[in-house]
């Protein structure tokens, strides 16, 4: 019998990285963003999307005013 009882990878089951820190999750964190940026897709982790959405705001901010 050849049947496969298990499979290593198993679709719809990715890792994401962080794009700053670096850091890797099994699966996508709701706390983690996700920014789709010319086709590509970039994760930012808690801690660095508030980074991030500081930065935004701040562009944001000098460009509305
Ligand atoms: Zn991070």
């Amino acid at each position: 019998m050849d049947e496969r009882t298990s499979d290593p990878a198993q679709p719809g089951t990715q890792s994401v990285v962080c794009e700053r820190c670096g850091t890797t999750a099994e699966s996508l964190p709701v706390t983690w963003t996700c920014s789709v940026e010319n086709g590509g897709r970039h994760y930012f982790c808690d801690d660095c999307a508030r980074a991030h959405l500081r930065a935004i705001e701040s562009r944001l901010d000098s460009s509305w005013w």
